[in-house]
């Protein structure tokens, strides 16, 4: 094999790695994607994980055959009848960070794009606090339809809407998730557990796939943006979850 062959030598190191991990080896002491150094700011490299052009092109091509072939079209479930039309979430295909929230509510249905509301106002001062824009990062939910009257996902149409969300979360292969909510953090984590009891702390969640594809990528729960508008009191607590997201990601906060 020679260096000039990146086929085989991804292929040999696929291999290494898949007999390192039926070694009990789960770590690499090194990464093979360009990381910004900790404390760096978002313009020295916290956007994309791979700068790679063709990387993020593969993968907007991936969400977009997703999106156009499975989720407009979708009739799963009775949100079907209901909704204006499907929202499949929007950012950076590449991105490092990936907000999921629970649904799309009334101005979402009508325009297509995910967290564009009140809601979505908030969400978007939370991303700039952490020195990001919407475009750099990936806004999501766990339903793709808008439940009437913003009413609470139901269990059924959860089931029928997470294989798209696992699909996207597959792609898009963020570093870091942040679940904005109960709902979106109950899924993703297959947990009862409280908001309050799950926010605060970082836990695991499976991209799954084929055999060799079982990554973890670190989630951290934090409260809804709708919520915080409702509480406010709260924001001081969703703001230090964001703190270790951005430490993460060696983010540092933009001076205000
Ligand atoms: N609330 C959500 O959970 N998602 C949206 O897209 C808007 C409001």
């Amino acid at each position: 094999m020679t260096s000039a062959d990146p086929q085989r030598l991804r292929q040999a190191l696929r291999q290494q790695l898949l007999c390192d991990r039926m070694l009990g080896v789960r770590d690499v002491p090194f990464r093979l994607a360009a990381t910004p150094p900790s404390g760096s700011s978002k313009s020295s490299g916290a956007t994309a994980s791979a700068s790679d052009p063709a990387e993020s092109a593969d993968k907007a091509k991936r969400l977009r055959v997703l999106d156009d072939t499975q989720v407009k079209g979708c009739t799963q479930c009775g949100l079907s009848g209901t909704r204006t039309q499907t929202v499949f979430g929007q950012g950076d295909p590449n991105a490092r960070l990936v907000f999921v929230g629970e649904a799309p509510g009334y101005e979402e249905d009508k325009k297509g794009e995910a967290f564009v509301g009140r809601a979505g106002q908030l969400l978007t001062k939370m991303i700039h606090a952490m020195g990001l824009s919407r475009d750099e990062v990936f806004i999501c939910n766990v339903l793709k339809c808008r439940p009437p009257s913003n009413r609470d996902p139901s269990a059924d149409e959860i089931l029928a809407c997470t294989p798209y969300l696992r699909d996207k979360l597959r792609i898009i292969r963020p570093e870091v998730m942040v679940a904005l909510g109960a709902p979106a953090a109950k899924t993703l984590l297959h947990t009862a557990q409280s908001i309050g009891k799950l926010r605060g702390r970082f836990h695991n969640y499976e991209l799954g796939g084929p055999l060799d594809d079982e990554d973890t990528v670190p989630l951290m729960p934090t409260y809804h943006p709708a919520y915080l508008l409702r509480s406010p009191g709260e924001k001081a607590k969703a703001w230090e979850d964001l703190k270790m997201v951005m430490a993460k990601l060696g983010l540092v906060a933009p001076k205000r």
